[in-house]
């Protein structure tokens, strides 16, 4: 793939070819375009239902699929057999992850950005865009709201790529982030991991983010299509360049960055490419950096202000095919944190529930200084895009408390060391359910006390001591230190963990 060489100055200097070379194989990188397709093809006619089923076995035993396994899932048309594989992926999500979901918040600090993004509303080129970025002041009081009044624990933060929020400045705003404490019902609350979501950048700029505490570091390839990343994505920006893009997370690997989370844009090109693509990016940073992804996430393109992607664009991806990608990602990868954001609509997400996704968000506004302004209404010149859930973080604990889920703020794991690989081989060996279950019941207790609802506590509530009972028959050994830190929390410990 050919690049247009970017101007002299800033943009200029942020591509290090080194930095995306030495990790290629004889100069090649890890999407296999043609094999991709070759796949595809080859498995087309309707699968034999015993090949599907040993498939399923196969992720129910927590085992990575092969690139043929996925494409043989993508190509199941049959309704029966897509029940059967919608109910393995929830039966394979309860087996690693239990009835817990996590949830967190979008933070978005500013929306410059240098690139021209053919379907994103902070493109350069979008003059009808209210440019903004948020000083100290102003991210203090963003998170006083998000962690203070709404009870969030965890954030993407989200960053646009321009000299204004380089670096020096996510360092500075992240310090900030977690530098808040605020006062409630019972005890303090603050924000215990931030993640970023952030452009590619060099190995040496990815070691100083690490240092200032970052949780996972998110970046979407977009689309692992080359002809329609070059549509999408003019030659002579920084993001025009592919490779930079697709070695990000080797590089953040190398960087020490122990969780990382790839995506893939839905919508811009065919989907089963797009998803045979992610499961092979996830596939290659095992091989090469030792552990996979953390996160996958899946964001379905929504209409923005100025993106040139209309109604007719041939790659949309409708509902049905939508349920059918999370499904194919959970079995592919049984182990793998699954995002969906408020991008999709309540009913949507109340279906990935059952289909294995792990995180989402709530209460989420995406409108730079958002949250401070109590913004409820969608401030479309201010934002990326239009977001389709808007339930609070306090309605959506009580729906997934009605259907039996409780709500994890746990971020012990990466404060004590159970991140990268050790988080990984802990979830497929089901050893990590032991710690999550503990620490996940007293966030949760945490977050009822400080900030639920009448409401949400009255559903919420049995459903915890339901959860310590499951703890006393099925942990015993932990059941005591449990229950110390249960009681220092009801009076007004916080952040306790195990
Ligand atoms: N600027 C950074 C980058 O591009 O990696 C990070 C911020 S960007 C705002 C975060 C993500 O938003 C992108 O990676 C892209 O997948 C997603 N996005 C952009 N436009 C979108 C749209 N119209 N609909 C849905 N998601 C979109
Ligand atoms: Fe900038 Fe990211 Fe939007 Fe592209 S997707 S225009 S890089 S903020």
């Amino acid at each position: 793939m050919t690049h247009a060489t970017l101007s002299p100055g800033w943009a200029g200097q942020r591509i290090r070819e080194d930095q995306i070379t030495r990790y290629m194989d004889h100069g090649r990188d890890f999407i296999e375009e043609a094999q991709i397709e070759a796949r595809l093809k080859a498995s087309v006619a309707e699968p034999d239902p015993r090949q599907v089923r040993d498939i399923l076995a196969k992720s129910l035993a927590i085992k990575d699929l092969s690139l043929d396994e996925v494409a043989l899932l993508i190509n199941v048309h049959d309704k029966a057999l897509l029940e059967e594989m919608r109910a393995t992926a929830l039966k394979v999500k309860l087996k690693v992850y239990d009835n817990r979901i996590v949830t967190f918040a979008p933070f978005y600090l500013g929306n410059y950005c240098v690139n021209r993004c053919a379907y994103c509303g902070f493109n350069n080129d979008n003059t009808s865009a209210a440019r903004k970025i948020l000083n100290e002041e102003e991210i203090r009081r963003e998170v006083e709201v998000l962690a203070g009044r709404i009870g969030h624990k965890r954030l993407i933060v989200v960053y646009g790529e321009h000299p204004r929020n380089d670096v020096d400045y996510i360092v500075a705003s992240m310090k900030t982030i977690y530098d808040v404490k605020v006062k409630t019902r019972h005890g303090t609350a603050s924000i215990r991991r931030v993640n970023v979501n952030a452009p590619p950048f060099s190995v040496e700029d990815l070691k100083k983010i690490n240092d200032a505490g970052l949780g996972t570091y998110q970046v979407f390839q977009e689309t692992y299509h080359r002809d329609t990343y070059a549509r999408m994505h003019p030659a002579n920006t920084i993001k025009g360049n592919y490779h930079w893009r697709l070695y990000a997370m080797h590089r953040a690997m190398e960087a020490g960055i122990d969780d990382v989370g790839i995506g893939a844009l839905f919508g811009l090109y065919d989907w089963r490419y797009e998803l045979m693509a992610l499961v092979a990016h996830t596939q290659a940073l095992e091989k090469k950096m030792g552990v996979g992804a953390h996160t996958i996430s899946f964001p379905r393109l929504v209409p923005a202000l100025n993106s040139i992607i209309g109604a007719d664009w041939p790659y949309l991806v409708g509902d049905e095919d939508f349920r059918k990608i999370m499904m194919i990602i959970r079995l592919a990868v049984p182990y793998t944190g699954m995002i969906i954001t408020a991008r999709e609509k309540a009913a949507i997400r109340n279906d990935a529930l059952m289909m294995g996704v792990t995180q989402m968000d709530a209460s989420s506004h995406i409108a730079i200084g958002g949250y401070a302004d109590s913004v409820t209404a969608q401030h479309e010149d201010k934002q990326q895009f239009i977001l389709g859930d808007t339930r609070t973080l306090d309605e959506l604990i009580r729906d997934l408390a009605g259907m039996g889920y409780i709500t994890s703020f746990c971020t012990a794991g990466y404060r004590c060391g159970r991140t990268g690989r050790c988080i990984m081989d802990l979830l497929r060996s089901g050893a990590e359910g032991k710690f999550c279950k503990l620490n996940a019941v007293l966030t949760f207790q945490e977050w009822i006390d400080d900030f639920a609802g009448e409401d949400t506590r009255r559903l919420a509530q049995p459903l915890i001591d339901r959860e310590v009972g499951e703890i006393k028959a099925r942990q015993p050994q932990a059941f005591d230190v449990f229950m110390d830190y249960h009681a220092r929390i009801k009076k007004g410990q916080r952040d306790l963990y195990l």
